[in-house]
């Protein structure tokens, strides 16, 4: 059986391309950045360039750029380190409530460590109120942190105006652009942005490499001791290969991003217009314009996200749930509750992400899946038995 891979907002297969231009420095290219011969020079060569061509496309300067290990290195660092850079100017930052884990625990953790949280929320439609972040707003304020697009429900936030605001009341602007990286252009100069964080893996790039862009003048501590790499802000030798991949992905993203936006957007209307035609009570979650094209998040009623999920499975379909049973709680995803779904109707939903590799094939396919898998589960379902027992009175 073949697997469907629908769960791109997860992680997305390295492209062959990517692997490609990766594997010299595996293989014979091996040589430490810092060192001064040439196999070394080489490295540190290749390193460099990459480091531009990723400037250019965020429209920065190649010294605005610092490797990580990815995205929650990225937020951890930026988050913590702007905070405690600015904590003589005040201790007051401002994020929303369906943040990915990598800002929320991070605010969290700072809360515990004497700094005050103000937590946006968003409306029903996964888009925050920007009245509401003016109004949080206090003399001590210096960081607001908020994602670009959010990796359950794809809702893409109002970036440039969340960075006016920041730029009007002098406080510094992160935002987690983990999941619009590859999918929406960014220019940070345009869109106010003076820090950001993304990850290679999320557009078609490997694992353990990311990036955290800060603007040139504002302060962050660093987070990692040691060696002087990266500007003396994130010791430890550079992952090569890594930065090459990434660099080389996120090339060819944007090289590609209107053709296959158009192709993943067009597949995605036609899951949801055909999930939508064949099995009744369910609802979409989320904004459906102001959206990253390939996520979907739809509620079954009557459903437990887990059973679908395995019966997915059993089918060679991955997909993920808006419940985090499998991590180990059962409690219903942050981002449903903050877009007001009741705990019983979250613990129902199914994210499916396409990407660049999906096929209209496939989403037939996982379709006529899910109109036998959710009519089996239904019918099993104490609560849908008496639901339309109710139904048919
Ligand atoms: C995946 C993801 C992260 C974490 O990135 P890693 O590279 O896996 O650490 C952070 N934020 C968002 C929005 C993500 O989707």
């Amino acid at each position: 059986m073949n697997t469907i891979y629908l769960d791109n907002n997860a992680t997305t297969k390295t492209d062959e391309e990517v692997v490609k231009a990766m594997m010299p420095y595996l293989l014979d290219n091996y040589g430490n950045p810092s060192s001064i011969y040439k196999l070394g020079r080489e490295n540190r060569k290749v390193v460099e360039e990459s480091r531009e061509k990723i400037a250019e496309i965020l429209n920065c300067k190649p010294d605005e750029i610092y490797f990580t290990s990815g995205g929650s290195e990225s937020d951890n660092t930026a988050i913590r380190g702007i905070a405690y850079s600015y904590k003589n100017k005040g201790n007051h930052i401002i994020t929303s409530k369906i943040e990915h884990p990598a800002v929320l625990e991070t605010c969290k953790q700072l809360e515990k460590e004497g700094f005050e949280v103000s937590y946006i929320s968003v409306g029903e439609n996964g888009i925050i109120n920007l009245e509401e972040l003016k109004n949080a707003i206090k003399p001590t304020s210096t960081l607001i942190t908020i994602m670009f697009a959010n990796n359950e429900i794809g809702t893409i936030q109002p970036i440039e105006e969340i960075g006016k605001i920041a730029k009007e009341h002098n406080i510094i602007f992160h935002t987690d652009s983990v999941q619009a990286i590859g999918s929406v252009e960014i220019d940070v100069e345009k869109l106010n942005i003076d820090s950001l964080s993304l990850s290679a893996h999320k557009f078609y790039g490997p694992k353990g490499i990311g990036v955290l862009y800060v603007k040139k003048g504002i302060k962050f501590n660093k987070f990692i001791n040691g060696g002087h790499q990266e500007k003396n802000k994130r010791a430890g030798t550079e992952n090569v290969a890594g930065i090459v991949g990434l660099s080389k992905a996120m090339e060819l993203a944007y090289r590609d991003l209107e053709e296959h936006n158009k192709k993943i957007k067009e597949l995605r209307d036609y899951y949801v217009s055909q999930v939508k035609e064949k099995i009744p009570y369910i609802k979409i979650n989320g904004d459906m314009e102001k959206r990253l094209p390939g996520n979907s998040n739809i509620s079954f009623r009557f459903i437990e996200g887990e059973s679908l999920l395995l019966n997915l499975d059993l089918k060679g379909i991955c997909a993920s749930s808006g419940s985090a049973c499998t991590s180990g709680s059962l409690d219903p995803s942050h981002v449903l509750l903050a877009i007001g779904l009741p705990h019983e109707i979250a613990h129902g939903s199914l994210r499916i992400s396409i990407g660049k590799y999906n096929t209209k094939e496939e989403i037939d396919y996982v379709v006529e899946s899910l109109v036998e898998i959710v009519g089996r589960l239904r019918e099993m379902s104490p609560l849908w038995e008496k639901f339309i027992e109710e139904e048919n009175k």
